[in-house]
C-alpha cells in the first residue's frame, strides 16, 4: 500500500471515528415527529405523487382521518392537488364544516369524505378521482376486475354509485351534500373503492399509503382491462385466492412504492 493510501485510510477512520458520536447524539435527541404535523405532511405528499401518477389533474382530492381526533379529518381547502401546501391543509369535522374561515373555500365534495369516515372506522385515508381511464367502467355496467396482480386489491369487486337514483334526480353529479355522502358511503360498502357512473371513483384505505397505492394500480388496472378487452378474446383475471393471496404480499410492500413516489415529487422541487 502506497503512503498516499495510507494516508487517505486513517483519514478515513479518523472521520468515522469523530463523526459518529455525534451522529448518535443527535439521533438520541431528535424530537419525536408530532402525528398531527406528519399527517398535515402526509397529505401535500400525496396530493403531489397523485398529481405526479395522473390520478389527479386541477380536479380531485385525498383527505386523512386526524390521528388525534376520530371525527375530524385533514384535506386541502378547494384547490389544485398538484400546489397544496402544508398552510393549505384545513381540518374538516364529519359534518363537513371547516376550521379555516368564512373566507376559505373548501371542497364542494368533502362530504365524501366526511360520510365515508363516518361509516368506516377501519378507514383512515381517501382519494377521490376523476381518474379518465375509470370512466368507461361505471358508464357501460363493465365490471372492473383485477386483471393483474398488483390491483389484486380489487377481487372482492368494485360497486358502482348511480348518483340519479341517490337523488331520485338529475344532479350535477356533484355529491355535495351529507346525504349524498351517506348513499356513496353505503354503495362503497366494505370494498377498497367505488365508481361513480358519470365522474369518477373514491379509493379507501387503512393508511395514506395504502390510499394512494390502492388508487395508482386502480387506474392502471383499468387502463390495462381496456386494452386486454379490445383485443377481443376472452380475459383471465385474478381469481378469489390469487387475488387475496397477492393482496397479502403486496401490503407489505407498499412503503417501497411511497419511498419511490416522494422522492420523485421531491426532485421536482
Ligand atoms: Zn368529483
Amino acid at each position: 500500500m502506497s503512503n498516499r493510501h495510507l494516508t487517505y485510510l486513517v483519514g478515513a477512520m479518523l472521520a468515522v471515528a469523530s463523526t459518529a458520536p455525534a451522529t448518535a447524539h443527535a439521533q438520541a435527541t431528535k424530537p419525536a415527529e408530532d402525528p398531527h404535523a406528519k399527517a398535515i405532511a402526509d397529505v401535500v405528499l400525496a396530493n403531489h405523487i397523485l398529481a405526479d401518477q395522473g390520478v389527479v389533474d386541477g380536479f380531485g382530492h385525498v383527505s386523512i382521518r386526524d390521528p388525534a381526533d376520530p371525527n375530524k379529518f385533514l384535506m386541502a381547502r378547494s384547490m389544485a392537488p398538484e400546489l397544496v401546501t402544508p398552510a393549505d391543509v384545513v381540518e374538516h369535522d364529519l359534518d363537513g364544516n371547516g376550521n379555516a374561515g368564512p373566507n376559505v373555500k373548501l371542497y364542494l365534495e368533502r362530504f365524501i369524505h366526511a360520510e365515508i369516515y363516518r361509516a368506516r372506522p377501519d378507514v383512515m385515508s381517501i382519494v377521490h378521482c376523476h381518474s379518465p381511464s375509470l370512466i368507461p367502467f361505471a358508464a357501460t355496467g363493465v365490471a372492473l376486475k383485477p386483471l393483474y396482480h398488483m390491483s389484486s386489491f380489487l377481487g372482492p369487486g368494485v360497486p358502482v354509485f348511480e348518483i340519479h337514483k341517490a337523488a331520485n334526480a338529475s344532479t350535477d353529479m356533484l355529491v355535495r351534500t351529507p346525504e349524498l355522502g351517506k348513499a356513496l358511503a353505503k354503495s362503497l360498502g366494505t370494498h377498497p373503492a367505488v365508481l361513480m357512473r358519470g365522474h369518477g371513483a373514491v379509493i379507501v384505505g387503512k393508511d395514506v399509503q395504502q390510499a394512494v397505492f390502492r388508487s395508482v394500480y386502480t387506474q392502471l388496472n383499468a387502463q390495462l382491462q381496456g386494452q386486454a378487452m379490445a383485443l377481443g378474446a376472452k380475459i383471465t383475471y385474478l381469481d378469489a385466492e390469487e387475488a387475496k393471496k397477492s393482496e397479502e404480499t403486496n401490503n407489505g410492500n407498499i412503503p417501497r412504492a411511497w419511498e419511490l413516489w416522494v422522492r420523485k415529487v421531491k426532485q421536482q422541487k
